[in-house]
């Protein structure tokens, strides 16, 4: 799970939904109070961190971060609009472990996350497979194999597919998965979902029975144990 913390929502939007094309589970929040709060549910794997924020300066939030137990040691990528020398110096002087200045391509900060997560995971995190029945997931390859095939899926087959193997046995009503890929601010219907459901499973052939409906409600994936 990566965090963000960014108060634009139009780069917000735009870099959690390029976190989550990469294979990563990614949120983001507007406000540090709104940050503190996600962390003391659940710590993140590295958090994305504006320099200019509301409520306090991007440097003070990181201040606090290391000075408690738990996230003292959370990898932490800095952001900012200013990218001045004197910036970045106080950045890492204050307890980041990398820097990206505004603009930057998804394509590098993708590439600083992976080097990152590497810095301090070891690269067990390159290889995370998920798999179910036939079908196995490399999140950070991007890639889908049914029965030792490759399968190429569209990003939001690929993100469904994704959700409901994450949370195996799990059932997600339509409205909820709509939320969830699409977008809270996405203006479709819940047949969308359906729709790409069902090119889904053809896909996955003989595995797309896997991905079951619920009745009424919605969809899973796998009844909760481990195979
Ligand atoms: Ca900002």
């Amino acid at each position: 799970m990566i965090y963000m913390l960014e108060d634009e929502e139009g780069i917000r939007n735009f870099v959690i939904y390029a976190l989550k094309s990469s294979g990563f589970e990614a949120e983001g929040f507007e406000a540090p109070s709104a940050l503190y709060e996600a962390i003391k549910a659940e710590l993140p794997e590295l958090l994305l961190l504006d320099r200019m924020l509301p409520e306090e300066d991007g440097l003070e939030v990181l201040k606090k971060l290391r000075s408690v137990p738990e996230t003292q040691k959370l990898p932490v990528i800095m952001l900012t609009a200013k990218g001045t020398e004197l910036d970045k110096v106080e950045g890492l002087d204050n307890g980041a472990d990398d820097y990206i200045a505004k603009p930057f391509g998804t394509m590098e900060l993708i590439s600083r996350i992976k080097a990152l997560l590497r810095r301090t995971y070891g690269s067990s995190a390159e290889t995370e497979k998920l798999s179910l029945g036939g079908i196995a997931v490399y999140p950070t390859k991007h890639e889908v194999f049914a029965e030792g095939e490759k399968v190429n899926l569209t990003l939001k087959e690929y993100d469904l597919l994704l959700m409901l193997m994450r949370h195996r046995g799990q059932v997600f009503s339509r409205d909820s998965l709509l939320r969830e890929i699409w977008g809270y601010d996405f203006a479709g219907e819940s047949r969308t979902v359906d729709v790409h459901i069902r090119t889904l499973r053809q896909k996955l052939g003989d595995c797309g029975e896997l991905i079951e409906t619920i009745r009424g409600v919605g969809y899973k994936a796998g009844d909760g144990s481990i195979d």
